[in-house]
């Protein structure tokens, strides 16, 4: 029976906040119990050494707290995938608005740290009615059309930078890269112009993929891209 634990109330002030806490502890019959207490605002553990009677004989304060449940940037991008990023830069490059159908809390905040650093949080809303994009990343359900220009710019990206920081900058940089290229496309087509493609790739820095992902952006927005491109890049609408 030496060792059978039995609840006290302990009541004590912070050392480090000066909250005043009071906590339920089962204390060893002999010897010292150790305790840590999370609180506070930033968090911080206290540490206490309590005594079989109830008496604190040490503590120690630890503020570098970390929470293994929060997942980096980059760490949840690779969790939901390649082809879900790319479906959501596909979202930040034709403007549509997304609805996040992610029921996980801690995923769902990963999701609105990650559009926050891509800079496309303004194009998320708060309901799948408002929404032209329903982003789950566990039915992967994107636009129908060829996404392999963004899957490329995530591998990338996830290849070349070392933090998460490093890699939504990666990402945003393309974003801006390929909404210019498509803005300048649109401009053309406005304008009834005849666009050489190997001249336009070069003029606004992108591959013959991205071209053709950006006139698929556009053509699905109504816009004749067919009328001046290419006959050779003109988009046959059953690809995938
Ligand atoms: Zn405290």
């Amino acid at each position: 029976m030496a060792n059978e634990k039995e609840s006290t109330m302990i009541r004590f002030r912070c050392p480090a906040c000066g909250e005043e806490i009071t906590a339920m502890v089962k204390l060893k019959k002999k010897g010292l119990t150790t305790v840590s207490i999370l609180h506070g605002e930033p968090k911080h553990v206290l540490v206490l050494y309590i005594d079989n009677r109830g008496v604190i004989r040490g503590y120690e304060v630890i503020s570098e707290i970390i929470e293994i449940g929060t997942p980096f940037l980059k760490e949840f991008a690779s969790a939901i995938g390649e082809k879900a990023l790319a479906i959501l830069l596909y979202a930040a490059l034709s403007e549509k608005k997304v609805f996040p159908d992610i029921s996980d809390k801690e995923l769902l905040r990963a999701f609105y740290a990650l559009v926050q650093e891509l800079g496309i949080s303004n194009i998320v809303v708060n309901s799948a009615e408002k929404a032209s994009l329903v982003f789950n990343p566990t039915t992967l359900k994107g636009p129908e059309i060829n996404l392999s220009a963004l899957v490329k710019i995530v591998k990338e990206g996830l290849e070349k930078s070392k933090s998460g920081k490093g890699f939504a900058i990666y990402l945003r940089m393309n974003i801006v890269r390929l909404k210019e290229a498509l803005f300048k496309l649109k401009q053309k087509i406005e304008k009834n112009e005849q666009v050489d493609p190997r001249k336009f790739i070069n003029e606004v820095k992108i591959t013959r993929e991205e071209l053709l992902l950006i006139a698929s952006v556009l053509k699905e927005k109504g816009y004749s891209v067919d009328r001046v491109l290419l006959p050779e890049f003109r988009i046959i609408s059953v690809f995938k």
